[in-house]
């Protein structure tokens, strides 16, 4: 495939282009450059397939932003479609229904099976909820998901046993009824089929007519290790069955992480809160603290202060597009011990009277604080 275009600079558009500026500079494209005035010019055709596949990425707010965070990449698997070899995504009459049909208040091309209508199935989206833990190892894991499928009953035609479905008197079994709108006609949708070219005088009771009926399937995911809040996992043709012969669209696993008990997480780091005792802070000691591979152990110095962070390199989580784990940072609080015995107040006064006999030596930032004041208020 030749090297792909900027979506926002095929339509002409700035990036922060609102939804209707995008379908504005779409529409003056697609009237430019659509086959029915540009007869056999392939140029023409070229430009309108770009616009069109530009305008499918940027008027959706989800392909939207994953462009502009991962560009091409972020959206290559819908757009995929469109290159060499891609699935015909429903043809010309169905994008003019995509930009027309609120004008003309028909609706979106749902409908097809008629003449040529090949419609790939939507995309799904499935919200994952996993631990922390798992999103840093990976892991795999079972799903269930609705899914449309074929009507047993009447094996997809959504007529009554016994009777079978006739060709629609409206559109021939077309699908499409042309209607003529300005300098070239417009295909839509037929409103009596709804583009099945079909009519069902007696529907089938238990698919209600629609030939299909919701039921659910069990899938395996594998979740790479790294992967973080927001990311998504493509299965390939897990999506809703296409229309009229058309391939399925995808399923998106969409990864969530529980918050956890002792870890968050920035990216690749993680952050974690260590409190230690008033007396180690002062005298120095080791400590144990967690880390997503066991236990591990810090010197703490003496004279250690609260907010201090103590990087362990490497302790984090190593990123699905990164080439290095992250570090583990633990940030310490200084706990001011309590439920004090007689014994612990007489010893902390006596401490306090030494203490206070040389503040700026032994308390060096409360001296020079109260020193602050003192100006603060003129001396
Ligand atoms: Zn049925
Ligand atoms: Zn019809």
């Amino acid at each position: 495939m030749s090297q792909q275009r900027d979506y926002y600079e095929i339509l002409g558009v700035n990036r922060d282009a609102s939804d209707d500026e995008i379908k504005k500079a779409y529409r003056k494209l697609a009237m430019k450059h659509h086959p029915d005035r540009n007869p056999d010019n392939p140029k023409a055709e070229e430009r309108f397939k770009e616009a069109k596949t530009a305008y499918e990425i940027l008027s959706d707010a989800q392909k939207r932003a994953a462009y502009d965070q991962y560009g091409h990449a972020g959206v290559d698997p819908q757009a995929g479609g469109f290159g060499p070899g891609g699935a015909g995504m429903g043809g010309f009459a169905d994008s003019f229904s995509d930009i027309f049909g609120d004008i003309f208040g028909g609706g979106r091309g749902g409908g097809g099976g008629g003449r040529g209508n090949v419609y790939r199935g939507a995309d799904l989206r499935y919200n994952l909820e996993i631990s922390l833990e798992d999103a840093a190892r990976g892991t795999e894991t079972r799903i269930r998901i609705p899914t449309m499928e074929q009507c047993e009953t009447c094996g997809g035609s959504g007529a009554k046993k016994g009777t079978s479905p006739t060709t629609c008197p409206t559109c021939n079994g077309h699908g499409q009824v042309r209607m003529q709108q300005g300098f070239f006609s417009i295909q839509q949708t037929c409103p009596k089929c709804h583009g099945s070219g079909r009519f069902v005088a007696d529907p089938c009771p238990t698919c209600q007519g629609a030939g299909r009926i919701k039921q659910h399937k069990t899938l395996s995911v594998k979740i790479p290790a790294g992967v973080d809040e927001g990311d998504r996992i493509r299965l390939s043709g897990e999506g809703e069955h296409g229309i009229g012969g058309g391939p399925p669209g995808d399923l998106y696993v969409q990864i969530h992480i529980k918050p956890h008990p002792v870890f968050q997480r920035d990216h690749g780091d993680l952050h974690c809160e260590m409190p230690i005792s008033f007396t180690v802070a002062a005298l120095g000691g080791e400590i144990e603290i967690p880390t997503l591979d066991g236990i591990a152990k810090i010197k703490i110095p003496a004279e250690t202060q609260s907010g201090k962070v103590f990087r362990l390199r490497g302790k984090g989580i190593k990123g699905v597009r990164s080439h290095n784990p992250g570090d583990l940072m633990c940030h310490v609080v200084v706990e001011t011990p309590v439920n004090l015995t007689d014994r612990q107040k007489e010893l902390l006064r006596e401490l306090e009277t030494i203490n206070t006999k040389d503040g700026a030596r032994h308390n060096p930032r409360a001296k020079s604080w109260m020193d602050k004041v003192k100006d603060f208020f003129g001396g």
